[in-house]
């Protein structure tokens, strides 16, 4: 099933001994963190409180996190085994975390049980080398699996929480590449049997994607991601605070922010704040008594 190893190893040796950028690391093997989702959410810190109840998915007897945990390791010793570093995080990341490569394993859960397939997605903050993990992840896991791909991205995946680096302090370096995996949806009972039975193929599928992507890397480097607006950093004070298309009440409520959420302000207009969205939605919120500066 699994011919590509050698193929890889070259990949992952090339990867190390080209000449790196900062010397520090040139001789050190990448370092690659998989978080294993939903992985002991109690013990998330103030500012993530309100996911401390997100326990992930459960069907057919399955407990999301404990297959997330299990595929986690397998991964990370994969990794391991072809010469890189490799991390298990839980749900809480060290503050402005810095990797090669960090990913966040998930399965799926959906009321439909016709749902099915996986995904892979990056942050917002559409980044060449978070693009390319996506990529080589997608790749490798289709081919390796044959499960079929599920394109409906959601907000939740594209602004996952450690994925805010800037806003948040337990989140990974601005710098680390990050993608966030889907497996399959353990609501559908053949994604669910195809993963519970294959779990070692299902990890080196993911294992294979990332040391495809490690190896990948450009000689001087990838290029810098694009910087975080200027503006202050604030946090909503209460739970489902109406965001509107523009800065006033007659525009759409669009959406609804959470307490202790935070968000980059970029422009304030008449007693209205817009907060900045990467995919360009035009977010703004009240002005007066719903949110809080945190970092001016
Ligand atoms: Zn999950």
């Amino acid at each position: 099933m699994f011919r590509r190893a050698g193929l890889l190893l070259c990949l992952v040796a090339l990867a190390v001994c080209l000449p790196l950028s900062t010397p520090a690391r040139a001789s050190s093997p990448p370092v690659v963190a998989i978080q294993a989702g939903h992985w002991r959410t109690g013990e998330l810190p103030e500012e993530f409180a309100r996911l401390r109840t997100s326990t992930g998915a459960v069907a057919g007897g399955v407990r999301e996190v404990d297959l997330n945990v299990d595929i986690a390791h397998r991964v990370a010793e994969y990794l391991r085994a072809w010469g890189n570093q490799a991390y298990v995080l839980p749900s809480t990341v060290p503050p402005a975390y810095r990797a090669d490569a960090f990913v966040a394993i998930h399965s799926d859960g959906h009321a439909n049980r016709n749902a099915r397939g996986f995904k892979v997605a990056t942050h917002y903050r559409d980044w060449i080398a978070s693009t390319t993990l996506v990529r080589e992840l997608e790749d490798e896991y289709a081919k390796q699996t044959g499960l079929p791909k599920d394109w409906r991205i959601t907000d939740n995946m594209r602004g996952y929480y450690p994925f805010n680096s800037g806003l948040y302090e337990h989140t990974i370096a601005e710098d680390t590449p990050a993608a966030i995996v889907e497996m399959g949806f353990l609501s559908n009972a053949a994604d669910r049997h195809f993963m519970i039975t294959n779990r070692d193929l299902v990890a080196r599928a993911i294992a294979l994607g990332i040391a495809r992507f490690l190896g990948a890397r450009p000689v001087e480097g990838w290029p810098a991601l694009h910087p975080m607006p200027r503006g202050d950093i604030v946090e909503m004070l209460h739970d489902r605070t109406p965001l509107y298309a523009g800065p006033g009440k007659s525009f759409k409520l669009v959406d609804r922010a959470a307490r202790k959420e935070r968000y980059a302000v970029v422009e304030r207009q008449g007693g209205w704040a817009k907060l900045f969205f990467f995919t360009g939605k035009e977010r703004w919120v009240e002005d007066f008594q719903t949110m809080q500066v945190v970092v001016p």
